[in-house]
């Protein structure tokens, strides 16, 4: 049996989904990951993928980041094995649909740790911080740490965004604005 045009076709569309090069200098290679996090390939340089849905759960597959199209980081050039899909997309902040509540809390914390902040405002919002990271978080609460840190941190508003839109209630957030 040879090869029918419908399944050159079907090649052909594939090899247009291979992702974007991450521009400068990567020392990363492209990654292809299931919406749950399930790693389908490290390096789809080297190991391209098999289906477009995850062998262990059935979910897509995706190969670039959702906002910004940039490649999944993958594994580095020079290091085997070990490979774990990273929670955010390095070239465009945007957390993947895989990163946990938690993994998003903890970027805030870390953005929260190296914004230059008085001391009096940063204990504040640390402690609005610890009442998100509650499970029984209510929405007053999510929207006085909102307004808080858009007061005293605008900066670290506009970089946050991408985590804020997942782990605040849609209400609140259109509630402020945003
Ligand atoms: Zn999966
Ligand atoms: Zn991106």
């Amino acid at each position: 049996m040879g090869t029918s045009p419908s399944q050159v076709q079907h090649a052909e569309e594939k090899a247009v989904l291979v992702p974007t090069r991450y521009p400068g200098n990567d020392r990363y290679r492209s990654a292809a990951v299931c919406r749950r996090g399930h790693a389908a390939s490290a390096a789809l340089e080297s190991v391209p993928l098999a289906g477009d849905f995850c062998s262990q759960c059935g979910s897509p597959v995706l190969r670039a980041c959702t906002k910004c199209e940039a490649r999944i980081r993958g594994s580095r050039y020079g290091i085997a094995g070990g490979y774990r899909p990273p929670d955010f997309c390095d070239r465009c902040g945007e957390a993947h649909p895989w990163a946990s509540r938690q993994a998003m809390l903890y970027r805030l914390r870390d953005q929260l740790d190296s914004e230059a902040l008085e001391d009096a405002e940063r204990r504040k919002l640390e402690q609005l911080l610890e009442k998100l990271e509650s499970p029984n978080v209510s929405a007053e609460d999510e929207r006085r740490f909102v307004e808080r840190l858009r007061s005293v941190a605008p900066r670290l508003m506009d970089e946050a965004k991408p985590v804020l839109r997942a782990v605040i209630t849609q209400a609140v957030l259109k509630g402020l604005g945003l």
